[in-house]
């Protein structure tokens, strides 16, 4: 498989996270060892693992063949659907049906987007820490900042947190997605991350507010699907604070 050749993926999922049907084009296949192979499409609704969300597993089905997807990955351009032949054998230049999970699809959704709100919260709460990473799986989720909260405000930090991040969620926010070009991300964005592209636009959410975050993942509609967001640990380790979520009946 020469991926030189190959277009980049149209990447549905970042129009449309409630899309769990589409359907493409199968551009090429390679074998990785007996049982995987590694297939590429003109454009996908799965969304590859990265970002802090993890990977959509689901089904590609043609006339000849049903192939199932155990892990998906992006790499310059071109996502990579990684899994298993069920049944007969792949062809290229076919149409081919997606489906993906839908439940593990909308709880990574809910968690992305709680990620996203603790994260404007937390600034709204007065600490205006800077973040470094967001890990948005159901094991263990958490936002991670630079820079330490005292001891003696963290259990306060922690429930203000809480009350005011489900007082968000009941009160509900359209969630908005916009691509901002690199000289006006400023006006949106409180931290414009080092790796971002400075000759094309890059795509900010909004889960609460004025202020987004450069995001390439799945979010809800609105932050009442969300349900409830349990702070369930505020820890701080050298030098970062890390706060620990989770979805209640996730
Ligand atoms: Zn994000």
């Amino acid at each position: 498989m020469n991926s030189e050749k190959i277009p980049h993926t149209k990447l549905l999922y970042l129009e449309n996270s409630y899309l769990f049907s589409s359907h493409a084009t199968l551009l090429a296949f390679e074998k990785m060892d007996d049982d995987t192979y590694a297939v590429i499409l003109d454009q996908t609704i799965f969304h590859p693992q990265g970002g802090g969300q993890p990977t959509d597993t689901g089904v590609i089905n043609s006339e000849s063949f049903t192939f199932k997807v155990n892990m998906v990955r992006f790499k310059e351009g071109i996502v990579y659907h990684f899994g298993n032949l069920v049944d007969g054998n792949l062809h290229t230049d076919v149409k081919v049906s997606l489906t993906i999970d839908k439940e593990r699809r909308i709880l990574h959704s809910k968690l992305h987007s709680a990620g996203h709100l603790i994260d404007d919260t937390l600034v709204s709460l007065g600490l205006d820490l800077i973040p470094v990473k967001g890990f948005h799986f159901p094991q263990g989720a958490y936002v991670e900042y630079k820079g330490t909260l005292p001891l003696e405000i963290r259990e306060q930090t922690r429930k203000d947190l809480e009350k005011t991040v489900n007082e968000r969620i009941q009160q509900g926010f359209a969630v908005k997605t916009m691509l901002v070009p690199p000289d006006q991300l400023h006006q949106y964005c409180r931290y414009i991350p080092d790796y971002l592209p400075k000759d094309k636009p890059t795509r900010v959410v909004f889960v609460y507010g004025e202020h987004g975050a450069p995001c390439g993942g799945t979010h809800v509609k609105n932050i009442k699907e969300i349900g409830y967001v349990e702070i369930s640990k505020i820890k701080t380790k050298s030098g970062n604070t890390r706060i620990s979520y989770r979805i209640k009946n996730q």
